[in-house]
C-alpha cells in the first residue's frame, strides 16, 4: 500500500517483461524536518516522557544490557536520581568482531523486565533491518546509531514504524547530511524523531570524538524536531561527562543521553566513559539547579 504524498515511478521496463516499480516520496515545498514546513516544536512522546516539551530529559543506563541484576540495579539507581528513559544496548555496534556484541533479544527482554520493575520507558539500537520487529515489539523509543546514519533503507523501513525513532547523528555526517537521514524518516511517513549530537571525529585525540556543540545551535535554528546530546560517547571519558552535559543543557538541548554502570570498571562495554550511580547523582544534582536559570525544569 502507498501512504499520502508516495508516487510510484516506473523505470520502465529494464528486461524484457521485467517492470521495476520506484516508490518515491513527492518532494514537499521545504523539507519535512525544517522550520519552514512546521514552525513550531515537535514533541516526542516516549511512554509518559515528552521530549522537545519545556522539560530537559535525561535518558540514562548501562551501554549494553549484561545480566537481570546489572540492568535493574541500574535501571532503579538512574530513576532514583531522576531520569525518565532508561538506556540499554541488546544489538552492539562494536569496532571489532572479537569485542561483546549484546545479548540480542534476551538482552531485549532484561530491559522489559527493568521497565516493568521501574516504570521507565525504554530505548535500545536496532542495528539490522532483520530485527527491526523484535526489537519494536519490546523498545518504547527505536534508537538508530551513529553508524547506521545513513543506512537508508533501515531509515525508510523506520518511516513505517509507529513508533519514536532515536536517530544518532554519525562520526563523519555533517549537519545537512544529518537533517537529510531524518528527511528519510519522515518522508516515508514518521514523524517521531529525535536527533542526538553524540560527537564527531576531527583531528583532535585527546578525547574519543568531538562533541559539536555548535551543531545543537544550528539545528534547533534549522529543525522542529528535538535535538539531544550524548556526552559519553563524544568524550570517551567519565569525568568530562557531566561537564558537557552542563553545557548541553546550557546550549538548548532538549535532553541528554548519559551512559552508567554500577562498576564500570567491569562494564561488558563502554566502562571508561560509564558515570557510577553516585557520579550520575551528582550530575543530576547539578542539573537541578541549572535548569530554573534557564527555564528548563527537569
Ligand atoms: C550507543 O549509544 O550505545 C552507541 C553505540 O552510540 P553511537 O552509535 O553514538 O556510537
Ligand atoms: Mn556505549
Amino acid at each position: 500500500m502507498m501512504s499520502a504524498g508516495m508516487e510510484t515511478r516506473s523505470m520502465g521496463a529494464v528486461m524484457a517483461g521485467i517492470e521495476a516499480p520506484v516508490v518515491i516520496p513527492s518532494k514537499p515545498k521545504h523539507n519535512l524536518v525544517s522550520r519552514q514546513a512546521k514552525a513550531t516544536d515537535t514533541v516526542v512522546q516516549v511512554g509518559p516522557v515528552a521530549l522537545g516539551g519545556p522539560r530537559f530529559v535525561v535518558i540514562a543506563g548501562p551501554c549494553s544490557v549484561e545480566s537481570p541484576e546489572q540492568m535493574i540495579a541500574t535501571a532503579r539507581a538512574v530513576k532514583d536520581s531522576g531520569a525518565t528513559i532508561l538506556r540499554g544496548g541488546a544489538f552492539k555496534p562494536r569496532t571489532s568482531p572479537y569485542s561483546f556484541q549484546g545479548m540480542g533479544e534476551d538482552g531485549l527482554t532484561l530491559l522489559a523486565l527493568a521497565r516493568e520493575v521501574t516504570g521507565l520507558p525504554v530505548v535500545t539500537e536496532v542495528m539490522d533491518s532483520e530485527d527491526l520487529a523484535v526489537v519494536a515489539a519490546y523498545a518504547d523509543m527505536i534508537q538508530i546509531g551513529a553508524r547506521n546514519v545513513q543506512n537508508f533503507s533501515l531509515l525508510k523501513k523506520l518511516g513505517r514504524v509507529n513508533q519514536p525513532i532515536l536517530l544518532k547523528r554519525g562520526l563523519m555526517t555533517t549537519i545537512d547530511e544529518f537533517l537529510m537521514s531524518a528527511e528519510y524518516i519522515l518522508a516515508a511517513g514518521n514523524p517521531q524523531v529525535v536527533l542526538c549530537e553524540r560527537g564527531i571525529r576531527t583531528f583532535e585525540t585527546a578525547t574519543r570524538n568531538t562533541l559539536d556543540l555548535s551543531a545543537v545551535c544550528v539545528l534547533k535554528e534549522r529543525t522542529h524536531l528535538p535535538v539531544i546530546v550524548d556526552p559519553s560517547h563524544a568524550v570517551g571519558a567519565r569525568r568530562f561527562v557531566a561537564p558537557l552535559a552542563r553545557a548541553a543543557m546550557a546550549v538548548g538541548a532538549d535532553g541528554v543521553m548519559v551512559e552508567v554502570h554500577c562498576s564500570p570498571e567491569s562494564a561488558l562495554c563502554d566502562g571508561d566513559q560509564s558515570l557510577c550511580p553516585s557520579d550520575f547523582a551528582h550530575m543530576m544534582d547539578e542539573l537541578v539547579v541549572m535548569g530554573p536559570s534557564l527555564h528548563r525544569a527537569l
